[in-house]
């Protein structure tokens, strides 16, 4: 249905809809519609029709039902965070679940439940106050509805696994407009398919992970070098990864040196560094003693990697993707141990995931991944992987290019900025 379609549905249709909405019906020409059909990539412009913001369950199903009846085109859109847009669409309507904010830990069960509006960082807040974790992403404004139906990659992935490794149950309503479970035991192959399948599968609305015992502070965070000495890092690096345990994720980055980093020697400033960040998911004085010989390499030119708050590394690089898409000067090289690789961020492992395991798990995905980057890396100095997104498109998929070159097109998000300042 086109924008200027928007009359055909009948007027006090439109009126009832929006009074049954807990939450907020936004239309084009109200005030906040400008702000509502944004999303974090601010090359997308898109002009819907409707903007149903949830509150709660019934609002979904109320919405769903609507779309239905009036064949209406469907984004969803939790976080925001989709790069190619796909949290909103032209002429038709964006299913928007950033009001739903709920978050219930159980200590005892050592479960969380979330709904789907809830973002990494809002997670990270509840499940510290209790000690623990659930393993999402590297930037904590992402939402962690999409990340987790695109499998979830982050910097504890070697311990704990990918997001949906952690995952127990769904609540989803469907294309109808049904509420339904999923889990291993209920809808099994239906929780199967949400496990990295994206929004293919209808529009969840709450998620239920189990928790791990981690923080409140861990030990982590970059070293770095001059980007002249890249090729001996990375081959000592591939040595001293090879044997490193399953607690230690690490990040392999090439980036200019910001001003903002405080002990950074002046004459460095601006230059290109290689860092290799690491995040040890287990105790501080095995964490110190695991990442020695890296701390030890080769006088550093800085040497950021202590005891921090977990809660402070899961923001660690907030600032180098701000809303709009950021600026992009580092290149993230993929290393062996964290497969990062510097497209869409879990596009390899579900992928694997929904191809080749119903059950199993993703540290599985990730080892062999490790594998193929050893074999990378024993050509020290290899290139960033490249990769393609696994969200699958509800939407029409962007056709523009940002300053980072446009997913569609097959290009790689090759250029980040881990901001480690
Ligand atoms: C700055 C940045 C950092 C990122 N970091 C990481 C990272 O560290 N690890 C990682 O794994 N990924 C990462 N990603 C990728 C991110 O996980 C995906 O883009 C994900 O889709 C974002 O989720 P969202 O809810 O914010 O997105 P949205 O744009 O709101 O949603 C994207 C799409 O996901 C689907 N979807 C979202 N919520 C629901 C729902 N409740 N029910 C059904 N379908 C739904 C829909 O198809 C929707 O259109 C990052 C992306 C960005 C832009």
């Amino acid at each position: 249905m086109a924008a200027n379609e928007q009359s055909s549905i009948d007027q006090l249709a439109l009126d009832e809809f929006g009074s049954t909405l807990r939450g907020e019906l936004v239309r084009p020409g109200d005030g906040s519609y400008d702000e509502r059909r944004r999303v974090w990539n601010a090359s997308i412009d898109r002009y819907p029709v409707l903007i149903a913001r949830c509150a709660g369950v019934a609002d979904v199903i109320e919405a769903v039902r609507f779309a239905r009846t009036h064949q209406l085109l469907v984004a969803v859109r939790a976080g925001g965070h989709s790069y190619p847009g796909y949290g909103v669409c032209d002429d038709g309507m964006v299913i928007d679940l950033s009001l739903m904010k709920g978050i219930r830990v159980d200590p005892e069960a050592r479960t969380v439940r979330a709904q789907a509006g809830v973002l990494l960082g809002e997670l990270d807040r509840e499940t510290q106050a209790f000690g623990c974790a659930v393993p999402a992403g590297f930037i904590s404004h992402t939402g962690m509805a999409g990340l987790t139906l695109g499998g979830g990659i982050g910097f504890t992935m070697r311990k704990l696994g990918l997001t949906i490794d952690n995952l127990l149950s769904v609540d989803l309503i469907t294309a109808e407009g049904e509420f339904v479970k999923a889990s291993a035991q209920e809808n099994a192959d239906l929780f199967w398919g949400l496990r990295g399948g994206g929004g293919n599968f209808g529009i969840a609305t709450e998620f239920e992970f189990r928790l791990n015992p981690l923080g409140p502070v861990i030990y982590a965070g970059p070293i770095f070098w001059p980007l002249d000495e890249a090729p001996r890092v990375l081959r000592f690096y591939r040595d001293w990864i090879a044997d490193c345990p399953d607690e230690l994720t690490t990040l392999v980055t090439e980036r200019r040196a910001p001003a903002t980093l405080a002990g950074l020697p002046p004459d460095l400033v601006g230059q290109h560094m290689i860092a290799i960040t690491s995040i040890y998911a287990g105790s501080i004085d095995e964490g110190e003693k695991v990442v020695r010989p890296l701390k030890g390499f080769d006088s550093p030119a800085l040497d950021r990697c202590a005891p921090m708050p977990y809660l402070t590394l899961q923001q660690l690089f907030n600032a180098s993707f701000p809303r709009g898409g950021g600026t992009t000067s580092v290149r993230v090289t993929s290393p062996s141990s964290m497969t990062t690789s510097s497209t869409s961020w879990c596009s390899t492992a579900s992928r694997s995931s929904l191809r080749s395991r119903p059950w199993g798990s993703g540290k599985a995905v990730v080892r062999s991944l490790a594998s193929a980057r050893a074999r990378l890396l024993s050509t020290a100095g290899a290139p960033a992987t490249r990769s393609t997104s696994a969200e699958t498109p509800r939407a029409p998929r962007a056709s523009k290019k940002s300053e980072h070159g446009s997913i569609d097109s097959g290009r790689p998000f090759s250029r980040i900025t881990p901001a480690c300042t």
